[in-house]
Formats: C-alpha cells, sequence, structure tokens
C-alpha cells in the first residue's frame, strides 16, 4: 500500500486548540484526521446490582458539547473531526491500517486502563505506522521535574516543596491559525442512540449555581469571569470552601478535566491579574490547588491499577444506598449527594466530607464511593477521583488515619446558617437558621427521624451539648 503522508491526533482529555501539543507540528502532514473514540466500556455498568454506567449524563453531556465545539474550531482551521463509540484501540488502529497512517500522535494518560489502551495499538498496526505519545494537560513536563516518575515524593507538600523550588511554569502554546486538510476519511459524530439511553431525560436540577457548558470557549469565558470580573484571585484563599454560589471558587474542574482548559492557560491567566494587581496568598493558592491535580496525576501513573484497590466491588448495602440516594437523615451529606447527583458538581468542601461520611461513619467500602463519583461527575478526572478518594480513606499516598471529617463540626463552621442544607432540602427551612437545621432530629424530632449513626466524635456539637 502506498503510504500517505497523513497522521492521526487520537484526542482524549484533550480537546482544545489552545495550548494543545497534538496540534503541533515539527514536520506538518499532508493530511490529518482528528479521532475521538467513546470508549464503549464507559457506558457499562459501574455498580454492582445497580444500572448505573460509569459516565453518566452530565458528564456525557458536557463531553458531547466540548467535541461539538472542537469541531467547529478545527472546521474553522481547515480540518474536521471524526467520533466513534467504540473500543479506542481498535477504531483507531482500524483508521491507521485503513489509511496507511504516518504517525498517530497521543497524550499520555494518567489512568492505567487509558495508557493500555494506547499501547495496546502497537500490535495492532500493518503499515509501520508510527506511535507518538506526547506530554500534555499538565503543569510542568517530566524533564523539568527534580525527581524520576518512580521517585515521586511520598506526601504533596514534599512535592509542592521540590517543584516551587525547581520549576517554572512554561507558557501556554497559541492555537494553530490552520491545519493539515482532511483525508478522504470519514468524519462527524456517530449516531446518539446509544449515547441517549444513558443521557435520556436528564436535564439539571433548577437550583444549580452554575450552568455547565461543554467547550473551549465556555472554559476561557469561565476562566477569565472569575479572574478578571469576580477578581477571584483576590479572594479565592478565604472564599474556596464555600457551598453556595458561582465564585467562591473557579469552578474549573470540568473544563480542566475533559482538557477544554489546560492548566498552564490557568496559570498564566493567574500570573497575569498578579503582574498588574500584586500577588497574594489568594492568588498563590489557586496554583497551589492546579499542584494537587499535578501530584495526583503523577501519583496515578505511578500507582498504576493499584489506584483502584483491589479488584471487584462489593455488591452495595443499604448504608450506600441511602448515601447515594441523599437520604441517611444528616442534612449536610444528604444535601450534598442530592446536588452531585443532580448537577454533576460538588464543591471541594462538600466531597471530603460525604466521602470521609461514607468510609469513616457508615464503614462502606471506599471504592463504591468513588464509583458513584466516577458516574456523576462532570469533571470526572481518573486521577484526580480516585486518589482524592484514597486519599480521605487514609489508604493512598501520604496515608492517615486521622483524616477523619467531623460532618456536624463541618457543618457548623462551613455552613453556620443551614443556609446551604435548606437550598437543597427546602423542608428545613421551616426550622431557625442554625445548627437546629443541621440536626433536625433534635430540633424537631416528631417531623424528622433520626440518622443511622450518629458517631460518638459528634458529642460535643450535638444541640443539647452546645447549649449547655
Ligand atoms: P478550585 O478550588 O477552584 O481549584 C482549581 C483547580 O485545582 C480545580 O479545578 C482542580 O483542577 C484543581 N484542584 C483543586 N483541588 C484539588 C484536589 N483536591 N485534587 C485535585 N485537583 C484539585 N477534582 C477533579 O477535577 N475531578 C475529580 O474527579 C475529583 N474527584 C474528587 C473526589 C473527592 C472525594 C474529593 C475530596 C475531591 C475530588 N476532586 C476532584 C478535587 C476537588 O474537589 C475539585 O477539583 C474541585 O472541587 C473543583 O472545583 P473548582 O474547579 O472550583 O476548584
Amino acid at each position: 500500500m502506498t503510504r500517505s503522508i497523513a497522521d492521526i491526533v487520537w484526542l482524549h482529555n484533550d480537546l482544545r486548540i489552545a495550548d494543545n501539543p497534538l496540534l503541533h507540528f515539527r514536520s506538518p502532514p499532508e493530511q490529518l484526521l482528528c479521532v475521538y473514540v467513546l470508549d464503549e466500556r464507559w457506558l457499562e455498568q459501574a455498580i454492582p446490582d445497580q444500572h448505573v454506567a460509569r459516565i453518566g449524563p452530565p458528564r456525557l453531556r458536557f463531553l458531547w458539547e466540548s467535541l461539538m465545539e472542537l469541531r467547529g474550531e478545527l472546521l474553522q482551521r481547515g480540518s474536521d473531526l471524526l467520533v466513534r463509540i467504540g473500543s479506542p484501540a481498535d477504531e483507531v488502529a482500524h483508521l491507521a491500517n485503513q489509511f496507511a497512517a504516518r504517525s498517530i500522535r497521543v497524550a499520555q494518560q494518567s489512568g492505567v486502563d487509558e495508557n493500555r489502551q494506547i499501547s495496546a495499538i502497537v500490535p495492532l498496526l500493518k503499515n509501520g505506522t508510527e506511535l507518538e505519545v506526547v506530554e500534555n494537560n499538565q503543569l510542568f513536563e517530566q524533564a523539568q521535574l527534580p525527581f524520576t516518575p518512580d521517585a515521586l515524593p511520598g506526601s504533596f507538600s514534599a512535592f509542592r516543596r521540590k517543584v516551587e523550588k525547581h520549576c517554572e511554569t512554561l507558557t501556554p502554546a497559541n492555537p494553530p491559525v490552520t491545519l493539515p486538510p482532511w483525508p478522504d476519511a470519514p468524519r462527524g459524530f456517530p449516531p446518539l442512540k446509544q449515547v441517549c439511553e444513558v443521557s435520556a431525560g436528564w436535564h439539571p436540577d433548577e437550583r444549580k449555581d452554575m450552568a455547565w457548558l461543554g467547550g473551549e470557549a465556555s472554559g476561557l469565558n469561565r476562566l477569565r469571569a472569575f479572574i478578571w470580573e469576580h477578581k477571584g484571585p483576590a479572594t479565592y484563599k478565604q472564599t474556596r470552601n464555600g457551598l453556595l454560589g458561582d465564585n467562591f471558587s473557579t469552578h474549573l474542574s470540568p473544563w480542566l478535566a475533559h482538557g477544554c482548559l489546560s492548566p498552564r492557560q490557568v496559570a498564566q491567566e493567574v500570573r497575569t491579574w498578579e503582574a498588574r494587581n500584586g500577588s497574594s496568598e489568594s492568588s498563590y493558592w489557586i496554583i497551589f490547588e492546579l499542584m494537587w491535580r499535578e501530584y495526583f496525576y503523577l501519583a496515578a501513573r505511578l500507582d498504576q491499577h493499584r489506584l483502584f484497590g483491589v479488584s471487584g466491588l462489593p455488591s452495595p448495602d443499604a448504608a450506600f444506598v441511602a448515601w447515594q440516594a441523599g437520604k441517611t437523615g444528616v442534612p449536610f451529606i444528604d444535601a450534598a449527594m442530592i446536588e452531585l447527583a443532580s448537577t454533576g458538581w460538588l464543591s471541594n468542601r462538600a466531597r471530603q466530607n460525604v466521602a470521609s461520611f461514607l468510609v469513616k461513619d457508615l464503614n462502606v467500602d471506599w471504592r463504591l464511593g468513588a464509583t458513584w463519583f466516577e458516574h456523576c461527575l462532570i469533571d470526572y478526572d481518573v486521577a484526580s477521583n480516585w486518589g482524592n478518594w484514597r486519599y480521605v480513606a487514609g489508604v493512598g499516598k501520604d496515608p492517615r488515619q486521622d483524616r477523619y471529617f467531623n460532618v456536624l463540626k463541618q457543618a457548623s463552621q462551613y455552613d453556620p446558617d443551614g443556609e446551604y442544607v435548606a437550598h437543597w432540602l427546602p423542608e428545613l427551612a421551616v426550622l431557625p437558621a442554625g445548627a437546629a437545621r443541621h440536626q433536625p432530629w433534635r430540633a424537631a424530632p416528631a417531623d424528622f427521624s433520626p440518622p443511622s449513626v450518629e458517631p460518638t466524635a459528634w458529642e460535643p456539637w450535638l444541640i443539647d451539648n452546645m447549649s449547655a
């Protein structure tokens, strides 16, 4: 077969034009085929005995919006996008063989399954097609780091100190003005039937704080709005533990998780803000959080399948089902679980509390919680989700048994008036603002059942003891 000078760009969570090394070529191909394959396994059952796919409606919707917008951007530059549903390695290998592609360019992933899919393609290639795996979606390149991948520091703090001393954040690359033309190949999206079955009928709850819209343009809009209109870098450190509203934290995670934005773009915008307004602990803290993301990425690559714990999920028990449904009887937990399921997003403070409650108070296997998050979250990211769950459960890097969140104490600290819980559980609004809304079974026992657990750690925070 005559070799065409066509390259394939195999997209994953890098759905953007700007600062995307996959779209920058040292020697541009004559033709370029950009492909995204929705892994059919994401549509399979994730939790035993439950009709729950690994990808839930909110993320699927955001993903589709992101792909549609990316297609528009690629078309404007003379290229296009092919989207398929199936086995990623098989689909991409088939295309490469069909078009005798010169190379397949793909970004290294943090998840072991995704990286296995990438290496699985090599034996399937028939025409000497090269596989080029590039670094993407991180603040730093491996060559910048003062340690080898397998010598990643065991704690986040040690990692951060080393990185802050040795690494400069790289400047994001501009979007390409034009791209090589499309080969004589299929283009466009697959029939939506399979996807619609998963996302059928889902609409975000009216009480949501943010209207999430997938794609690079809305990601950039959100970034600029938070930095320049809201002046977020001036207040982030004080507000980041908020629960209600759209400006207490950046709310950039869905765009970062899908690669509609790169972390370097976020860091650069913060640095530009600092250059004009002066840096502060608050502006620094946004970069600090991006470093957590970076750390979990590197840890996931190192941990590989260990990230997910031992294989085989247990069947859900009644405690887990109540937690999932927001029916534990603990308003701070139930409000968050309702927000998660009905919007696809949750603040970091709420994520930490519901995860700790499930694992430490209900004694449920943390992997069930992580899998439910994987299904629900718009911003699901294999490294950040499983890494954070392991961290809260005390089984990951830097394990510590004392990482326990006292939910009543947290509720009184972060939602003192019970505004958040009454937002998601309107039946609580009849109770006076304050602790009563977090312990309705004590404030108005006739109307509200007690929760299934009342851990001893709660005692100083129970209404009777607080007023004593
Ligand atoms: P900001 O507070 O504005 O932070 C800016 C960015 O920094 C975030 O968008 C995110 O990319 C990164 N970041 C912040 N905190 C963390 C953190 N603890 N770990 C990793 N990155 C962080 N984040 C995800 O992006 N995807 C997930 O699947 C995910 N699952 C989580 C599961 C649990 C149990 C917990 C406790 C946290 C999880 N997080 C996850 C981390 C964090 O909760 C979210 O990144 C954050 O709440 C998103 O809101 P934001 O964009 O406003 O974050």
